[in-house]
């Protein structure tokens, strides 16, 4: 499925052709000088293209330290007029949208709290009606691609065509080293549904802690992702919100030109034979790996058959057990990851359950 949404490609609108697109500045506006000694850092780089800092903050809990809010908004000015930096900041209602428009903000972005309800949403869209503003929509804190999706369409719908997705991974109650999982297949799904929209990835949000932004945004650019948005504060242990995951303006500098902007293809003609005789054994082996999830698949449906005749359950927790160990041990010892062979073989028995249902209950499940 594709959508099909009225897009200005990302080269276009960025006369200066700035990819990857990074935005970078402060979790939060603190003060006018916290902003201004980090922005008159941040302009030195010649990479960064937008100033953002939060002046409403969406806390989890009531007490933390909420925003600056309007009086923020001067400062953010100052910003602009000081650098030349075009400034960045996220909306959560109409009145937000509004006072920022009041300020020339140049920038505004959904945050995730706000993206996951469509009223929310649809709000700042109406709001937006008849205004020319690039709009970033940061991925809901769930994981619900349709809830993104949904999102970008209404505020298309509001003839925005400067769109951005920003990919800022997800909450979950599992275990991780991330603060937000990164999910990767959610920004690639994306860019399948919505070809057009640029997607940043917001490396802060998603590793929670300095020492892990760099290998998420390597990892970012690796799939083809468009820009950034980064959090970076003259004096991160001071910062009043997320001072984990913000980053000085130098070491930002550091960051960015350490990372590898590989090209989604190349000229190379001798690369390209090779690739496509790689890509090809690659299709080999998926159709071979589906006929036999498949053979497999027959097989278990004639085991609940003949548990079936025999009243037997379709569970049988320690031939189950022992598969699993049987086949960890194969696969670990031919090179897989036991993470990885346990997820496969925990969706192949998830399905061969099914089927045995079906078989018994003799109808759909
Ligand atoms: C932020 O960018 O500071 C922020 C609050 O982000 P998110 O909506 O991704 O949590
Ligand atoms: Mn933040």
């Amino acid at each position: 499925m594709t959508v099909d949404l009225n897009i200005n490609p990302l080269t276009n609108w960025l006369t200066d052709k700035k990819i990857p697109l990074v935005i970078a500045g402060p979790c939060s506006a603190e003060s006018e000088e916290q902003m201004l000694a980090t922005a008159r850092e941040l302009v030195k780089n010649q990479k960064i293209s937008y100033f953002r800092a939060g002046i409403w903050k969406p806390r989890t809990r009531p007490g933390s330290f909420e925003g600056m809010g309007v009086e923020a908004l001067r400062w953010m000015q100052a910003v602009k007029e000081e650098t030349g930096l075009k400034v960045a900041t996220e909306v959560a209602n109409t009145d937000h949208v509004e006072v920022c428009l009041e300020h020339g903000v140049d920038l505004l972005w959904i945050g995730a709290r706000t993206s996951v309800n469509p009223f929310s949403v649809q709000e700042i869209a109406n709001a937006l009606k008849g205004v020319d503003i690039p709009v970033a929509v940061k991925n809901p804190i769930n994981p619900d691609l349709q809830l993104w999706v949904g999102a970008l369409e209404r505020i298309n719908k509001a003839g925005i065509d400067h769109l951005i997705a920003i990919h800022r991974g997800f909450s979950s109650f599992e275990k991780s080293p991330f603060r937000n999982q990164p999910l990767w297949e959610f920004p690639i799904e994306l860019k399948s549904i919505c070809p057009d929209v640029p997607i940043l990835c917001d490396p802060s949000h998603i590793a929670g802690t300095r020492d892990l932004i760099p290998f998420i945004s390597q990892k970012a650019l690796d799939m083809d992702m468009d820009g950034f948005m980064i959090e970076s504060h003259i004096n991160p242990m001071a910062a009043l919100s997320d001072a984990d995951q913000q980053l000085t303006p130098n070491a930002l500098d550091d960051l960015l030109n350490d990372l590898i902007v590989r090209l989604a293809t190349t000229r190379n003609e001798e690369f390209k034979t090779q690739l496509d005789d790689l890509r090809r054994l690659i299709d080999d082996l998926d159709e071979e790996i589906t006929q036999k999830l498949s053979a497999r698949m027959d097989v278990a449906e004639k085991i609940g058959e003949y548990k079936k005749e025999n009243n037997v359950t379709i569970l049988q927790v320690k031939r189950w057990e022992e598969l699993i160990s049987d086949r960890l041990s194969t696969a670990t010892a031919m090179g897989l990851s036991e993470d990885f062979m346990r997820g496969v073989l925990k969706l192949v028995h998830k399905e061969s359950i099914r089927r045995q249902t079906e078989v018994m209950n003799n109808q759909k499940v």
